[in-house]
C-alpha cells in the first residue's frame, strides 16, 4: 500500500505517519524530519535549508523533488509520505514519477484539525536531539524520555514558536491546500477529522482506510 498523508502544522500528521507505518510495514519518508536531520548533521543540504526551515517558509520546489527521487527510487514494498507534496509544482511532478515509477498511489489521507486545537497542541510539542522525534508531551515513555529511542534530550521545535506557526499555517494554506486538490484529481482523496486524541483519530484513519 503507498499513502500520502497531509496535514497542517500540529494536525497530527508525525504521529500517526509513524503509527501507520509500522501497524502497515510502510516504508516511511518525513521530509520535515529529514530536513531537520541535514540541519542538526550540518550536512551541505543542512546549510542550505536552516534558515528556511527557521522562518517557517517552504525549501525550493526542484530541491525537494531530488530528494523525493532519491527516496522513491529504493527497494519495493509500500510507502508512506509524509510532508510531502506541499505545493502545487510538487503535486504536479509527483504525479508523473510515480507513474514512471509505476507506483500508484492507494489514498491521500488529509487531516483536518481547527486552528485554535493547533496552535494549543503546538505548545505542547517537543522534538527529540537523538533521533529527531517530533512527538507531544503526552506520548513520551514511562520514564519521561522519547518514545521511540528513549532520548532525554527534548525541545521545542525551533520552527514551533507562535509567530513561525502562524506563517506556517498561511504557508498552509496557500500552497498546499491547493497541491492536494491537484492529488485529489489523480488518486482518491480523504479528509479525516482530526481533532481529540491521537487513538480516536487513529481509528478514524482505519476507517478510512478499510472502507
Ligand atoms: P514538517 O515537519 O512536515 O512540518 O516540515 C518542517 C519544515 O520542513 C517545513 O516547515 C518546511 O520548511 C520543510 N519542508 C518539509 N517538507 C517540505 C516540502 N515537501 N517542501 C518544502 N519544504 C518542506
Amino acid at each position: 500500500m503507498n499513502l500520502i498523508l497531509a496535514g497542517p502544522p500540529g494536525s497530527g500528521k508525525g504521529t500517526h505517519a509513524e503509527l501507520l507505518a509500522q501497524g502497515r510495514s510502510l516504508r516511511h519518508t518525513s521530509t520535515g524530519e529529514l530536513l531537520r536531520g541535514a540541519v542538526a548533521g550540518g550536512t551541505d543540504l543542512g546549510r542550505q535549508v536552516e534558515g528556511i526551515l527557521e522562518r517557517g517558509e517552504l525549501v525550493p520546489d526542484n530541491l525537494m523533488m531530488a530528494i523525493i527521487r532519491d527516496c522513491l527510487a529504493g527497494d519495493g514494498g509500500g510507502w508512506l509520505l509524509d510532508g510531502f507534496p506541499r505545493t502545487v509544482a510538487q503535486a504536479e511532478a509527483l504525479v508523473p514519477l510515480l507513474a514512471e515509477l509505476n507506483q500508484p498511489v492507494d489514498v491521500v489521507l488529509a487531516l483536518k484539525v481547527p486552528d485554535d486545537e493547533i496552535v494549543r497542541r503546538l505548545a505542547e510539542r517537543l522534538n527529540c536531539g537523538g533521533c529527531g522525534l517530533v512527538t507531544a508531551q503526552d506520548r513520551l515513555g514511562a520514564d519521561g524520555g522519547c518514545p521511540r529511542c528513549g532520548g532525554r534530550d527534548l525541545r521545542v521545535r525551533a520552527d514551533d514558536r507562535e509567530e513561525t506557526v502562524r506563517k506556517r499555517l498561511a504557508v498552509y494554506r496557500a500552497q498546499t491546500q491547493p497541491a492536494l486538490e491537484v492529488l485529489g484529481r489523480c488518486y482518491p482523496l480523504r479528509w479525516v477529522d482530526g481533532r481529540g486524541d491521537a487513538a480516536a483519530v487513529a481509528q478514524r484513519i482505519a476507517g478510512v482506510l478499510e472502507a
